[in-house]
């Protein structure tokens, strides 16, 4: 950080069919934003970045007439939905060119918004990654924590270095940001990249609240998709399992084989249609799951390869600063 200037921040909000909301995140981030003004621990250029993502109510409209009415509030509109992961890339890349830092903060308001003031003094403090880390999830369903408790283990176990109970509310220096624009990867699993990065880290505890308004955007076949897509773009684990597995039953199946050939110079028949039909199931199972997870990887990788974009913008409508790229 350069220490004569003070630092432009940036807040990117994702927002998709967030009407409800909006207004009230808007507020709330406004004022801690002015209290950081007011204290000269940010600059006044400091605004947010309120990223529509596709979203069919009137997100938009709302977007558009606080950019009227208050100086802080930029947006961009997504040409689609993209996601909530590329809407975060879409609103970062386009804060990038004009923030020192920027902070990445759900539109729903269940991340502390107080948590901005401790960010900014670890970033003042040298560092270019927050990670913001709820420490208590009394307000989410007992289900949604366990499953996001499994998630973690889960991917612990297959070799994927996260950051537990650390979700996408984070600060991201400049230089940090420039590095995360490298890894260019399709299937972008932010939260499990940004570790990847290096650089001086720090972590800022905060409790979890419950959705301000309207109703969550993330159903459970979005969470499997969203911890399934986490697995299979970090890691080769699961196929290492299967190559693992398959080892054990070859040599199973050889020494059951053996055993059959004794048993029958011993004069037994072997009855064998259970085991025979067993084995016929199990096996042939256990190779198709086997060719669908292989698949996915190679549906990946088919992704990757095609490179397309991750998300187009649409119409940008941002004060004091160049123009947003059209597509990253
Ligand atoms: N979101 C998005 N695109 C999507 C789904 C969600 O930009 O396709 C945004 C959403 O508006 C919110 C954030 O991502 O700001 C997190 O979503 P949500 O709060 O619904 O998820 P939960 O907190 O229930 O996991
Ligand atoms: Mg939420």
């Amino acid at each position: 950080m350069n220490n004569n200037r003070l630092p432009v921040l940036t807040i990117v909000v994702p927002c998709y069919n967030e009407e409800e909301v909006l207004m009230i995140t808007a507020r709330e981030l406004t004022s801690i934003l002015k209290e950081l003004i007011s204290e000269t621990l940010i600059s006044p250029e400091s605004s947010m970045l309120f990223v529509d993502d596709g979203s069919k109510d009137r997100t938009w409209e709302l977007i558009t007439a606080l950019h009227k009415t208050n100086r802080h509030a930029n947006g961009i509109k997504l040409s689609k939905n993209a996601g909530h992961q590329n809407a975060l890339l879409a609103g970062m890349d386009t804060a990038k060119s004009y923030s020192d830092c920027i902070i990445t903060i759900d539109a729903d308001l269940q991340d502390d918004v107080q948590a901005i003031r401790q960010f900014i003094f670890k970033y003042r403090e040298g560092h270019d990654v927050v990670y913001g880390i709820r420490s208590e999830r009394k307000s989410d369903t007992a289900f949604k924590r366990h499953t996001a408790q499994w998630f973690y283990k889960g991917m612990e176990k297959m070799g994927v270095d996260l950051v537990y109970n650390h979700a996408d509310y984070r600060l991201l220096s400049k230089r940090a940001l420039e590095e995360l624009s490298r890894y260019r990867e399709r299937n972008f699993f932010i939260r499990g990249v940004i570790p990847l990065l290096g650089f001086r880290s720090a972590e800022v505890y905060y409790d979890r609240k419950e959705r301000a308004a309207g109703e969550s955007k993330y159903p459970l076949r979005k969470m499997l998709a969203f911890a399934f897509d986490g697995i299979t773009s970090f890691s080769i684990k699961p196929i290492r399992l299967l190559t693992v597995s398959g080892f054990f039953f070859l040599v199973f199946s050889a020494l059951a084989g053996i055993f059959a050939v004794i048993q029958k110079f011993n004069g037994y028949t072997v009855p064998g249609w259970t085991s025979i039909m067993l084995s016929i199931w199990f096996i042939g199972g256990l190779q198709l799951m086997g060719i669908g997870l292989v698949g996915e990887y190679v549906g990946k990788v088919f992704k990757e390869v095609k490179q397309r974009p991750r998300y187009g913008i649409d119409s940008g409508l941002i004060r004091n600063s160049s123009q947003p790229k059209k597509t990253s």
